[in-house]
């Protein structure tokens, strides 16, 4: 199955079209923007632009080229993505396993091109980083640009990778192999290695608008949604291909609606916290009850980053300003407060709206 054509981000691909004609594409590009809106999905338009053999503005989408990178099985294009530790201890056992992981994600990936968020504990280890540099120094299969994607680049785990591995992919991202590209991907610059950070090019991509959220969801959600369902999913979505995927699920409506409300409360008193607290369509106590619990992990996990651990899934940008976990736990014991309230007979608007107080007054 080829991937879903990209949606929207037109200046970026317009100038970076540009950028690849007139021989100016930097050699190392960093894609930053919000979760779900089409960094890796942008990383493979522009994999199959230098390679199309017909080199427009866009790539044609039907030479022999495009149609490999669309099918995710171009030779000279490397999508590495987040994987789980090995368990092999030999290293070149490692390096092998992750290679094996890498195809089996990518196959899955053929076969369901609309995937979901990675797991929170998948990283770039020191496998991976070896695989990457055995992988940079073959030369080009089909004879053109070969590529490396090095996508959510903030999982790239110093204290995994040895000293020496990490040294070995600056040197890559530094000096790129002739004819090499890379493209690292990151919801947010912040965490990467600052020798990293200070080797690429960055790129931005904003939010989508709801027209082209609410196009890929006509388009390619089967069975459609009702116009109903849509219009709430647009609006769940906020903008964001990945979150509008997720609302199909209750799992990923609780997280968007606990993370709009982190949202609207910590942007203070005002229009966006008034909307963060009448929005929420709570069709059913157990939607709010979700909601809480989602709400409750994702301030778990922002005190578990202000002490330096890994936190399970990325952080909301609102949360991550606590150096301190203290008025975060403050924060988690209101939401067990409300949660607990919420098994008797209160209206969950009522409590949302006490919570939110409350929530305003810690964060
Ligand atoms: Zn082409």
């Amino acid at each position: 199955m080829p991937l879903h054509p990209l949606i929207g981000h037109l200046g970026a691909r317009r100038r970076l079209a540009k950028a690849a004609g007139t021989g100016k594409l930097p050699q190392v590009l960093l894609i930053c923007g919000g979760t779900g809106v089409g960094k890796q999905r942008l990383a493979l338009w522009l994999a199959q632009l230098v390679s199309c053999e017909q080199r427009g503005e866009e790539p044609c989408g039907n030479c022999r080229a495009c149609r490999l990178v669309g099918t995710l099985s171009h030779p000279d294009v490397h999508w590495f993505v987040p994987i789980g530790r090995p368990k092999a201890s030999d290293p070149d056992k490692q390096v092998e396993e992750a290679a094996q992981v890498l195809a089996q994600v990518m196959e899955e990936r053929r076969s369901q091109p609309l995937y979901s968020e990675t797991e929170g504990t998948a990283i770039h280890g020191i496998a991976t980083v070896r695989l990457l540099q055995r992988r940079a120094a073959l030369t080009s299969v089909e004879g053109g640009r070969r590529v490396f994607i090095i996508a959510e680049a903030d999982r790239l785990v110093p204290q995994e990778a040895s000293q020496e591995a990490a040294n070995a992919l600056l040197k890559l991202l530094e000096e790129p192999p002739p004819g090499s590209l890379f493209i690292l991907t990151t919801v947010d610059p912040s965490r990467l290695l600052p020798t990293m950070l200070s080797r690429a090019i960055p790129v931005r991509l904003g939010k989508l608008t709801d027209g082209e959220v609410r196009e890929f969801l006509e388009t390619h959600v089967r069975p459609r949604p009702s116009a109903e369902e849509l219009e709430q999913r647009v609006a769940w979505a906020d903008g964001s291909i990945g979150w509008a995927l997720a609302s199909g699920e209750e799992s990923g409506r609780a997280y968007q609606a606990a993370r709009q409300l982190l949202e609207g409360v910590t942007a203070g008193p005002g229009p966006s916290l008034e909307q963060a607290l009448r929005q929420a369509p709570w069709a059913a106590r157990g939607e709010f009850t979700a909601m809480l619990d989602a709400l409750a992990e994702m301030l778990g996990d922002a005190a578990r980053e202000s002490v330096g651990q890994q936190p399970r899934r990325a952080v909301p940008q609102s949360l991550r300003r606590h150096r301190s976990p203290d008025p975060l736990l403050k924060a988690m014991e209101h939401v067990a407060d409300a949660r607990e309230a919420a098994w008797g007979n209160v209206n969950p608007q009522l409590l949302l709206a006490v919570l939110g107080q409350e929530l305003a007054e810690v964060l």
